[in-house]
């Protein structure tokens, strides 16, 4: 029941607004004919009337041409509707003449006109108002997407220490998460039943095999052994020490096997491990990730190479330079964003993982027809900017706003390059042209509150 409620009363406003002006339209075309009669043949017939309503319509059709108004408006743009002063918009008169108030010539404004919402403001007024115009240019412009954004470890940079074998931990070489470690570096010693007996097995097959030919038992006991060992994790090297000792390692040294920093560890010194279990994650920090939040409008501009700029508040006057190298292939449901990832050289270590970033993407979008950001009135729905038509002039027009680059902002229609539109006092224009013209272009829109 609302919405039939509501839908007769939004639709009854710009009717009322339409006879209203239709009445004054009549008012004005009757006082005419009575007080100017002279007059308005005059412009039927003159200039302003010129062409088709001229031989079309006689003097005695004035009123009635006056009615028909709405309902042809083909005809409206012949009609003129007053005579005002450019400099002195109050004054509406029926017939062109002089201001009474600067002797100007008055100038004619069409019921078109009129209805388009034009109104005029003459040069000196317009200085007094503040008014200034500037032309629509094809310009280069570019976009700017900005972006939340997160520094991550390089997943392809992470190193998990993880024991093939049961045993027991000593001479744990990293104390504390943090710390940094290099390739080959002892991270460990573990004594291990199995690995102990693994080594006896080793040495025993090697020196029981006989002749050193390909086929002889010993020799292959001595290189399953020998497999195995290398299989839990002892180096080439240690084998070989161990080959030299010809005795058992009892606390077998296990080195790490990636520099960076251990960001994980599981364990302490002494502690009982179990085959497979991870006991620390290293991670390259030498370069990381920076993962920014883009959202879904602007998610197809960016590709994988697109140029990248990254600010941290930690780091303030340092900007990263950097390039996309993955966008991810789905949104984030919650946030409705995707994911763009950005590989970032870490030198000395400055960027550290989980601190908050803001990526910015430049993108070139080429030649566009652009307006100072300034010229647009955002109005409910409605963009609208005014245009110049010369001799004091100006005309709402609706435009469709594009990208915004800077303090300009593309327009993708209405406008056409070359055109002159008000760039500064446009508000005082906007607020006139409601009050002067007969309100058809501010109020005979769908949409507009
Ligand atoms: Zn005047």
């Amino acid at each position: 029941m609302t919405a039939t409620n509501e839908r007769p009363t939004g639709e009854r406003r710009p009717r009322i607004g339409s006879i209203a002006v239709r009445v004054a339209l009549l008012g004005a075309a009757s006082l005419a004919a009575i007080v100017f009669r002279g007059a308005l043949i005059a412009w039927f017939t003159g200039p302003f009337g010129a062409g088709r309503a001229a031989d079309d319509r006689t003097p005695a059709a004035a009123p009635t041409a006056g009615r028909a108004a709405g309902s042809s408006p083909g005809s409206d743009a012949d009609h003129v509707a007053y005579y005002t002063c450019s400099m002195h918009p109050a004054v509406h008169a029926a017939a062109p003449g002089k201001c009474p108030i600067c002797s100007m010539d008055l100038t004619p404004v069409t019921r078109e006109a009129e209805r388009a919402g034009v109104i005029h403001i003459a040069d000196d007024r317009r200085a007094l108002l503040g008014i200034r115009t500037t032309r629509v240019v094809r310009a280069p412009i570019d976009l700017t997407i900005t972006a939340k954004a997160r520094i991550a470890m390089d997943e392809t940079r992470l190193h998990d220490v993880a024991i093939r074998i049961a045993g027991y931990l000593s001479d744990l070489r990293v104390s504390a998460t943090g710390q940094s470690v290099r390739r080959g570096d002892p991270l460990f010693r573990l004594y291990s039943p199995e690995l102990y007996a693994a080594q006896q097995e080793y040495l025993i097959a090697g020196k029981n095999r006989g002749a050193m030919t390909a086929g002889d038992p010993g020799e292959r006991l001595m290189r399953a052994a020998e497999t195995k060992l290398r299989l839990w994790g002892v180096g080439d090297d240690q084998i070989a020490e161990l080959a030299r000792r010809g005795e058992p390692i009892e606390r077998v040294a296990f080195a790490s096997p990636a520099s960076g920093v251990v960001v994980e560890k599981t364990v302490v010194d002494g502690a009982a491990v179990t085959a497979g279990q991870r006991l620390f994650r290293i991670a390259d920090l030498d370069e990381i990730w920076v993962e920014a939040e883009v959202y879904e409008a602007d998610l197809h501009r960016i590709t994988k190479g697109t140029p990248a700029a990254i600010a941290l508040d930690y780091l303030p006057g340092t900007t990263f330079t950097g390039k996309v190298a993955f966008v991810d292939p789905y949104l984030d449901p919650a946030s409705r964003t995707g994911r763009v990832r950005i590989a970032l050289a870490n030198r000395g270590l400055a960027l550290k993982p989980d601190m908050y970033a803001t990526v910015t993407f430049q993108l070139p979008l080429g030649p566009r027809l652009v307006v100072p950001t300034s010229a647009v009135i955002y109005t409910g729905p409605r963009r609208v900017v005014f245009v110049d038509l010369g001799n004091g002039a100006l005309r709402p027009q609706d435009v469709t706003i594009g990208a915004r680059s800077g303090d300009l902002v593309e327009i993708a229609s209405g406008l056409a390059e070359g055109d002159v539109v008000v760039s500064a006092g446009n508000f005082l224009v906007a607020a006139e042209s409601r009050v002067r013209s007969a309100g058809a272009f501010w109020e005979d829109r769908h949409g507009e509150r």
